[in-house]
């Protein structure tokens, strides 16, 4: 089904009614460009769901396909990257490419090359494919280096968010960096992970760096179980061990912040302090204290196992609470020695925009048209003042522009 004008084609092909998992198409009559290949969201016991996404042209079929484009890193994104046919370029920022590369080293040797093929992109500098002019956005995400994509077709603006949120570190610049490199949009393709939970209260980054400050003061041994790519939470942990303690990780974790600290001009990604775990390092952490980060898949978690009992070790749980509620049975044995103790503490705020921050991006880009993705709750942005320019689109479907 199609609705809408001419000249510019937009596809959801999934993300209309779930978070994660999105795929959007752009197209006009001689260019068509996807959007984020995701795979979705990990359910409840921790597993991938398996793929029963096909898109003609693009996973399946011959390929008909510009180009594929990667917003952020995170698997919801591109997941999918690996069945996306050969030929078809792959593009994505230049951080993005290296910590996707260090993570499917670890994880998925087999798609290496697929990663290493993908053409990395600066941020802010346009570029063409086909007919669309194309500018990567730099936005705030719990992903570092994650974009909004401006794509422009001579006539018609469209800017695609991917994730996005103000309350971060760097959320502050996102009014500047909008009016200046976006200006006003024909149509505003955003995320609403969080329109499914209003009544939630979203604590900004500052906020959760304020709470870490004071657990790390109160124990000697703190374990932080965080995302390995989720680098200003990275940073807090880092930025405030005190300075006589260690702040440790495995091999895979410095990887990314070497990576991160190359990157960035800033001090605050520079991970000095970060060291890599040893044996050898057991007694000295021992007597002066650490911040050391855990994760599931880390053999670190063996190490943190010594200090279950211990009155002076506490556990920091760092991520999305959802992933507690028992079914992840390897998460649940990790957490629960320590949240029987009490020395647990949940610290952690999401990566997406609360609805007043969506309602400020569209007072920013002015859109005529308003398509939310990423959302279970996307008819919410349509009972609110721009409740004419929301189009709910099904999985599937198509809005001409
Ligand atoms: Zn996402
Ligand atoms: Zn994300």
């Amino acid at each position: 089904m199609l609705r809408g004008g001419l000249a510019l084609k937009i596809t959801v092909h999934r993300g209309t009614e779930q978070i994660g998992g999105c795929v959007t198409e752009i197209a006009t009559d001689q260019t068509r460009i996807i959007l984020d290949f995701g795979t979705e969201l990990p359910d409840a016991t921790g597993q991938t769901p398996p793929n029963t996404l096909l898109i003609d042209g693009v996973n399946f079929g011959k390929p008909a396909c510009d180009a594929v484009l990667f917003s952020h890193y995170h698997a919801d994104h591109t997941g999918l990257l690996d069945t996306i046919l050969p030929g078809i370029p792959i593009i994505m920022g230049t951080v993005s490419k290296d910590i996707l590369l260090a993570l499917y080293r670890l994880v998925r040797k087999d798609s290496v090359s697929k990663v290493e093929e993908a053409i990395a992109v600066p941020a802010l500098k346009p570029f063409t494919i086909g007919d669309l002019q194309i500018t990567r956005i730099p936005v705030d995400h719990s992903a570092y280096d994650a974009a909004m994509f401006l794509v422009n077709n001579g006539e018609q603006k469209v800017l695609f968010t991917g994730d996005f949120r103000f309350h971060g570190f760097r959320g502050k610049a996102s009014d500047t960096i909008v009016q200046k490199y976006v200006g006003g949009v024909d149509v505003l393709i955003t995320e609403g992970t969080l329109l499914s939970r209003l009544n939630v209260p979203v604590l900004s980054e500052f906020d959760i760096q304020e709470l870490i400050k004071a657990v790390v003061k109160k124990y000697k041994y703190v374990f932080a179980l965080c995302s390995s790519t989720n680098v200003d939470r990275l940073g807090i942990f880092h930025n405030n061990t005190p300075p006589k303690r260690y702040f440790v990780c495995d091999r895979y974790q410095k990887e990314i912040f070497d990576i991160i600290a190359d990157a960035s001009p800033s001090d605050y990604y520079k991970f000095r302090k970060a060291l890599t775990y040893g044996s050898n390092l057991d007694l000295r952490l021992k007597q002066k204290g650490f911040v050391m980060l855990v994760r599931k898949g880390s053999m670190l978690k063996e190490f943190m196992r010594q200090y279950e009992n211990d009155n002076q070790a506490v556990l920091i749980y760092s991520m999305w609470n959802g992933y507690l509620d028992g079914r992840d049975q390897e998460l649940s044995r990790l957490v629960k020695p320590f949240q029987e103790s009490g020395r647990f503490e949940m610290l952690h705020t999401s990566g997406h925009a609360p609805l007043d921050d969506i309602l400020k991006l569209i007072s920013w880009t002015n859109p005529k048209t308003i398509i939310p993705v990423h959302t279970e709750a996307g008819e919410v942005l349509a009972k609110g003042n721009m409740r004419e320019n929301v189009v709910l689109l099904d999985d599937g479907e198509s809005f001409l522009v």
